[in-house]
């Protein structure tokens, strides 16, 4: 498909990492923030926008997405080191990132390496593991609204917590880049950091099959896979769609699952956590669209 084009009624399956769900009514790969500006400026790219990275956190329904589809992986993929700040458009992956500030000798940026999302998606979702988030690092953030206009903005504009980044003033706005700093190391130690990460994490994780990771955010003083472990859901599957045997917060696709099986296996999950242990788990994926 061309970047910067818009397109009418497309599927959606091959956006997200569940490979589930309807069709974007309009949906636009950004591959250059001016012409998406002046897209929304001059009213051809129209609200309601639902920006997508690389799709690694979204359950996106059977019923499609209404609006304008913003694609930003595969199209705002600019990167660069500049006086000791990196400089990330947010189509980038988290691994190519991570891999880049370790081979210019600068540390920390392993955790990124393990997340199969965009820095966007990243800086949407305050994305982190292993004791590290995403928002540790960042200094100023591009941000842009629905009437296209462009803002820089610094950190101390945001709340960041677990999982959830909140705008100070609300302000309905996406992301376009980050300028990042991380401390400077040496590259072989960040290089071996990465690997080791990785490894703990096909170890850990059911990386072979559709899965958006996390299910559930961990709720205070709980590990939501242990919840779920704990009340023998382990292995329990509604259509297409399985409780993973492997980690009990991955819910994943066998094949043929639709968006539905995953959100019926989702409100399942949740009422019986909470008729065994009183604990209401919240979801950290992100559902969209319609049924
Ligand atoms: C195997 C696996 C392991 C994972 N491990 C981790 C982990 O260790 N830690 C972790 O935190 N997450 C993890 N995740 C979840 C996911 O990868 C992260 O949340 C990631 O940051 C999402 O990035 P994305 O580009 O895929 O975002 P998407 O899934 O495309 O979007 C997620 C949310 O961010 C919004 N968004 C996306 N891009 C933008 C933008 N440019 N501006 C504004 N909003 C935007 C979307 O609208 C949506 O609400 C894992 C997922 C998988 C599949």
């Amino acid at each position: 498909m061309e970047k910067n084009t818009l397109y009418k009624n497309i599927a959606l399956k091959k956006y997200n990492s569940w490979k589930v769900g309807g069709t974007a009514e309009k949906l636009y790969i950004c591959a250059d923030k001016e012409l998406l500006s002046e897209g929304i400026n001059h009213k051809r790219i129209t609200p309601p926008f639902t920006f997508i990275g690389l799709g690694s956190n979204l359950l996106i329904r059977d019923g499609g997405v209404k609006g304008t589809v913003i694609i930003m992986h595969g199209g705002l993929s600019k990167i660069n080191l500049e006086k000791d700040i990196f400089y990330a458009e947010a189509g980038v992956s988290c691994s190519k990132l991570s891999k880049f500030i370790a081979r210019n000798s600068f540390i920390h940026s392993a955790f990124l390496a393990g997340i199969p999302g965009t820095i966007g998606g990243a800086l949407a979702m305050n994305a982190g593991c292993y004791g590290s988030e995403t928002w540790d690092f960042v200094e100023n953030v591009l941000v842009i609204n629905d009437k296209g206009e462009q803002f820089k903005r610094t950190k101390n504009e945001y709340i960041t917590q677990y999982r959830k980044v909140i705008n100070k003033k609300k302000l309905d706005e996406y992301f376009l880049a980050t300028w990042m700093k991380f401390p400077k190391g040496i590259k072989e130690d960040a290089e071996k950091d990465i690997k080791l990460l990785l490894k703990e994490r096909k170890e850990a994780q059911p990386l072979n099959w559709p899965t958006a990771g996390s299910t559930f955010r961990n709720p205070p003083n709980h590990f939501a896979a242990k919840l779920i472990e704990e009340c023998g859901l382990k292995g329990f599957t509604i259509g297409g769609a399985q409780i993973s045997n492997k980690h009990a917060n991955f819910i994943i696709n066998l094949g043929d699952a639709s968006a539905s099986d995953i959100e019926k296996l989702i409100d399942y999950t949740i009422k019986k956590v909470l008729e065994i242990t009183n604990i209401c788990l919240e979801t950290e994926i992100k559902i969209i669209g319609e049924y």
